[in-house]
């Protein structure tokens, strides 16, 4: 029997209402569950307007579906996490003045991140999608867990990832150095922070693919069956640490301006989700240039004669330099499959997928081919 399809309205419904629930949350509770570095970037009138929108949609789309008599219960969780949202407060709550805490969860940068990135690539995805599929796809789920755990613990990563650099590049410090980068204008510094980051990004990037130990943290990144704009938010906890630590640490030495690094963050957050994104735009030679979705879609590849290439995530030039650049000529030619070879290597869900590499057992080449 086919499966009944899934009405739009509903999930959309679910999710903004859930967000919505959250957003009133975060006003409830700003100094435990926003994080002080993004609350820096938006102001609460902008919070509460896209409150508001959130609210009037969920209860918008979810009645909808409702009378359309379509994926009732989804949409009850839409309106009935919107009615919670109101009740708790809704675009009128008030808080007081936000009390110091010493840590603190981004689930404001998760709910405004997830709002947008969804709003954005999900039209697109429909409209201009390499292959026709559902945002809904086997492991959705699971990827919705990881979108929410790199974002909620946005502040602890940050921490880790502190701590490890700081000492050594307090260790690597070279003031003529950065002097000289810092007398060069922000846009000049922003190109080559890209270029450093990336080739530091690259480097330890082959060695996911090439040290035993390490392939089994980055497998569960290439265990995505699919590939669209939240597939690339699968990573391991560890695998995230380890990458941010090792593209800080040039940064840092070579002593970059903080607009210039500012920017290279902005880039690597929306590059990242690119990167991943099912889209068959033809982009011509700009292929060459930047790393684009049919460039690291063949990273993705399931197949023999792609698996270590396409290391970089902004500048294919990273992977000429390394020998690892393969990228078949025509636009046309996309990856049939995704995932690691051996399939059964890695489980499914993002706990047994946390715990798969401290699970010993198997030998090394069973999770490589
Ligand atoms: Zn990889
Ligand atoms: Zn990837």
């Amino acid at each position: 029997m086919p499966r009944p399809r899934r009405s739009f309205f509903a999930y959309a419904s679910a999710l903004l209402g859930l967000l919505s629930l959250m957003a009133v949350l975060c006003f409830h509770h700003p100094e435990l569950l926003t994080s002080k570095e993004f609350r820096a970037v938006y102001n609460e009138q902008f919070a509460r307007h896209l409150l508001l929108i959130g609210l009037a949609a969920a209860f918008g789309m979810g009645t909808l579906a409702i009378l359309r008599d379509r994926n009732k219960r989804i949409a009850l969780v839409g309106v009935g996490g919107a009615t919670l949202a109101v009740l708790l407060g809704g675009t009128n709550v008030q808080f007081d003045s936000i009390g110091k805490t010493p840590y603190s969860l981004g689930l404001d940068w998760f709910v405004i991140s997830l709002f947008f990135s969804a709003l954005v690539f999900v039209p697109l995805e429909h409209y201009l999608g390499k292959r026709r599929i559902s945002p809904l796809r086997p492991g959705w789920r699971t990827d919705v867990g990881y979108f929410f755990m790199s974002h909620v613990l946005v502040q602890f990563i940050l921490i880790l990832v502190t701590a490890s650099t700081s000492t050594i590049a307090g260790l690597a410090a070279f003031p003529a150095l950065k002097d000289a980068i810092q007398s060069l204008p922000v846009w000049a510094q922003f190109l080559i922070a890209v270029f450093v980051a990336d080739l530091a990004q690259a480097l330890l990037h082959r060695a996911y693919h090439n040290i035993p130990w390490l392939w089994r943290f980055h497998a569960v990144h290439h265990s995505s069956r699919e590939m669209d704009w939240l597939a690339g938010s699968r990573i391991h906890f560890v695998e995230i640490v380890l990458t941010r630590s090792a593209v800080l640490l040039p940064l840092l030495i070579l002593g970059f301006s903080a607009p210039a690094v500012n920017a290279y963050v902005i880039l690597v957050g929306l590059q990242a989700v690119l990167a991943h994104a099912n889209l068959g735009i033809r982009f011509g030679v700009l292929e060459y240039l930047l790393v684009l979705p049919r460039y690291h879609h063949w990273h993705h590849a399931r197949h023999k004669d792609y698996l270590d290439v396409n290391y970089a995530i902004h500048l294919p030039l990273v992977d000429m330099l390394m020998g690892t650049f393969k990228l078949p000529p025509k636009q046309e030619d996309w990856p049939e499959e995704y995932g690691v070879m051996k399939l059964e290597t890695v489980p499914r869900g993002i706990l047994r997928q946390h715990l798969m590499p401290f699970q010993g057992g198997r030998k090394f080449d069973e999770y490589v081919d």
